[in-house]
């Protein structure tokens, strides 16, 4: 088939919600001062950064990403294969695994990068993926180009995959099993039922579970250390891997692991790594700076944890219905996605700056208005919120009780 014929759907979907106005993407934004954005001249309460610390604007990250840039330039001027390998990028690398309680890791230029590259270098034809519904697409890209064997269980549903294991690996016995899942799910802030998960090694020693903790670093566990951390159970995860473009104010991925053979190998095997220009040095050294403040100042993190036990609070009061997630993401749920976008366009014009998640990144019909709160914000900004979440929820219906007279 033609492209042009191809993409003639979709072409004519974005079309029609572009003729509606109502097209949410993309927005420019012209300046940030981290809890307050401006776009088209206005500013806006930020409500779904994933910048969870504040730390992008935090004087002592801007003034460590300056110094390196002096020191080594704006670009790596190469893969870290070859030209574009920094000292920087060695220290980044023990600093991230003495973080995060494992005994070395491998620095890739983005999150997606690095679940792209190492999922497809660790996994294998004939081996078995056990994946929950709700990863991140850069783990079904690295699973997909595997070529390994996907088997999805319902989210966050340990006894589900439990069956799942048990029933493939009698049908493929020899196939090494992986597990994956997020720490904390991007989209719905659910924070990953680990604890459980990680038990299935109970009845396969040698299942491998595989972290993605895009969303918990910095934020879970002690000093942020993640979500492997939050539940005790960093020893039994056989990967966490992290991104730097989150809590961590920066842009770039990691993988950390105890078994330095496995790491050696993905160094020298990651397409991703291998094939792809290295972080650059700004950014490498914002990250260093962010944990050297994460191990000196875990009252941040509490912070965040206050925003959001305030915000959850008020929502509630507000009629919405909000789980008690211990997460930075607090997804207002909205069903269709016309109304999804319709709120967001509401809440922008109210001063609020929060996106619609609409089909495929969440499953048709259960569009979500995504919030995500940062220790930067102060109550004026949460009031601001609020009040605007108020009226529009008030407005489109989504409160629980009108959820609840919905369905009677
Ligand atoms: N994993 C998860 C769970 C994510 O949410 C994201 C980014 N949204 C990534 C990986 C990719 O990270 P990056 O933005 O660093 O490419």
């Amino acid at each position: 088939m033609k492209i042009a014929e191809r993409i003639a759907p979709y072409m004519k979907q974005v079309e029609g919600v572009q003729q509606t106005g109502l097209y949410a993407y993309f927005q420019p934004v012209s300046r940030s001062m981290g809890p307050v954005v401006e776009v088209d001249g206005k500013e806006l309460v930020m409500a779904g950064s994933n910048d969870y610390l504040g730390l992008t604007h935090d004087p002592r990250v801007v003034e460590r990403a300056k110094d390196a840039i002096d020191r080594w330039g704006t670009g790596p001027g190469g893969s870290r294969f070859l030209s574009g390998n920094m000292t920087l990028h060695d220290e980044l690398e023990e600093r991230l695994a003495a973080f995060v309680g494992k005994k070395k890791a491998v620095v890739h230029t983005t999150g997606f990068l690095t679940n792209l590259g190492s999922i497809k270098s660790l996994m294998q034809p004939d081996d078995l993926i056990l994946f929950d519904k709700e990863n991140h697409a850069s783990i079904m890209e690295g699973c997909k180009a595997s070529r390994a064997r996907i088997t999805y269980f319902a989210h966050n549903d340990a006894a589900e995959a439990h069956r799942r294991l048990a029933s493939a690996m009698e049908k493929y016995p020899e196939a090494s099993a992986f597990l994956i899942t997020e720490g904390v799910f991007s989209m719905s802030g659910d924070v990953a039922v680990l604890d459980q998960l990680v038990k299935l090694k109970e009845d396969f020693p040698e299942l491998i579970v595989y972290l993605d903790d895009a969303h918990g670093l910095g934020v879970m566990g002690s000093h942020g250390r993640g979500t492997a951390n939050h539940f005790g159970v960093t020893d039994k995860v056989d990967f966490i891997m992290g991104t730097f473009s989150k809590a961590m104010a920066s842009i770039g991925g990691f993988i950390a692991s105890d078994n330095e053979d496995v790491l050696a190998f993905l160094r020298n095997d990651s397409k991703t790594l291998i094939f792809s220009a290295a972080l650059p040095a700004a950014s490498a050294a914002a990250v260093i700076q962010c944990i050297d403040i994460l191990e000196k100042e875990p009252e941040r993190v509490e912070r965040l944890w206050e925003v959001n036990r305030k915000v959850r609070k008020g929502l509630k009061e507000i009629g919405l219905c909000v789980d008690d997630n211990d997460s930075p993401i607090i997804p207002i749920h909205v069903g269709s996605e016309l109304k999804a976008m319709k709120i967001s366009r509401e809440l922008f014009a109210r001063g609020v700056f929060a996106l619609p998640a609409v089909y495929p990144a969440v499953p048709w019909n259960h569009a979500l208005i995504r919030t995500a709160f940062m220790s930067t914000h102060e109550d004026k900004h949460i009031e601001k919120v609020l009040d605007a979440l108020s009226d529009v929820a008030h407005k489109y219906g989504i409160c629980k009780q009108d959820v609840d007279s919905e369905g009677a």
